[in-house]
């Protein structure tokens, strides 16, 4: 892999997120039977949803990303209390959305500066999982730096071991697509999380889609592993309905990291938010300076 093959590994993992945010915000919490009866097949981005978006508009899973990346970007590394800084402002800026479990923890460090919530069962949620691809891109060369970053930031919202785990068995399968590894590697980070924890076998796939990471991880596996291009993974997650910005995020991720940042559709790219594209394609040259 040269080094511009791995930059549009990156482009393609980050912008590929932001798509399908703002592609599955509008089908977010409705069943497959109901997206199908109003969309028939639902693939273009067109904002509404239950948040009334704007068509381009990304949610939370988007902007916590952001607040993460920058915070990696200003300290030139890794500070925690940038990061939950960065997430106390974010809260204050009155955004689209925001999870339970996120904002407790927000609100406990405003209050408390605490970093870390006691790990409890409550705390399996998405939240964490979906905000962390920028420290993957920070630590593309550094493993070590990857899981103690990672928990880190998980922590200061969700601290639960499923949580952990499937943050980064996502986050490590993200590393792999973007270095260029084959889909061997993949399978096999995805079978030792399954070892550790069998409910997130996903085959045979149930087609469930919760705000449950357990769900989540389950469906963008199924859809990542079982599509072959990022169109057809992005639209087969996000009609799966349910939490449907947030794994069409993650998958989006998946499939951006795999297929490249040209194999996004431009009439999803020119949709999208310019100044998430912009901030996009700047952090991600910026974090992979870092790593
Ligand atoms: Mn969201
Ligand atoms: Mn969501």
């Amino acid at each position: 892999m040269t080094t511009t093959q791995v930059l549009n590994n990156a482009l393609g993992a980050y912008l590929g997120f932001a798509c399908g945010d703002a592609l599955g915000a509008t089908v977010e919490f409705m069943t497959p039977k109901q997206i199908q009866k109003r969309f028939g097949v639902h693939q273009d981005i067109v904002g509404g949803g239950w948040l009334n978006l704007e068509a381009g508009q990304v949610t939370d899973d988007t902007q916590m990303s952001l607040t993460i990346g920058q915070a990696i970007i200003d300290t030139q590394g890794w500070n925690i209390q940038a990061v939950a800084d960065n997430f106390v402002t974010w809260l204050e800026s009155d955004p689209p959305d925001i999870g339970n479990t996120c904002r407790r923890g927000i609100t406990r460090y405003r209050e408390s500066g605490v970093l870390a919530g006691l790990p409890s069962h409550d705390d399996a949620g998405n939240g964490a999982c979906m905000r962390n691809l920028p420290v993957v891109l920070a630590t593309l060369n550094r493993p070590d730096f990857f899981s103690e970053w990672s928990l880190q930031q998980c922590h200061i919202t969700h601290n639960n071991p499923l949580s952990d785990a499937a943050t980064l068995t996502v986050g490590r399968i993200a590393n792999h697509l973007i270095q260029g590894l084959d889909m061997d590697t993949c399978r096999q980070e995805a079978e030792r999380l399954i070892q550790q924890y069998s409910e997130f076998s996903y085959c045979p796939y149930l087609g469930k889609t919760s705000g449950y990471i357990v769900d989540t991880v389950q469906t963008i596996l199924h859809y990542f592993f079982s599509t072959d291009s990022f169109e057809a993974c992005l639209i087969a997650t996000v009609n799966q309905g349910g939490d449907a910005d947030t794994t069409g995020a993650l998958a989006g991720m998946l499939a951006g990291a795999k297929y490249g940042v040209q194999q996004i559709p431009d009439r999803w790219l020119k949709q999208l938010d310019p100044q998430v594209v912009y901030k996009i394609r700047q952090q991600t040259i910026e974090l992979m300076q870092i790593a």
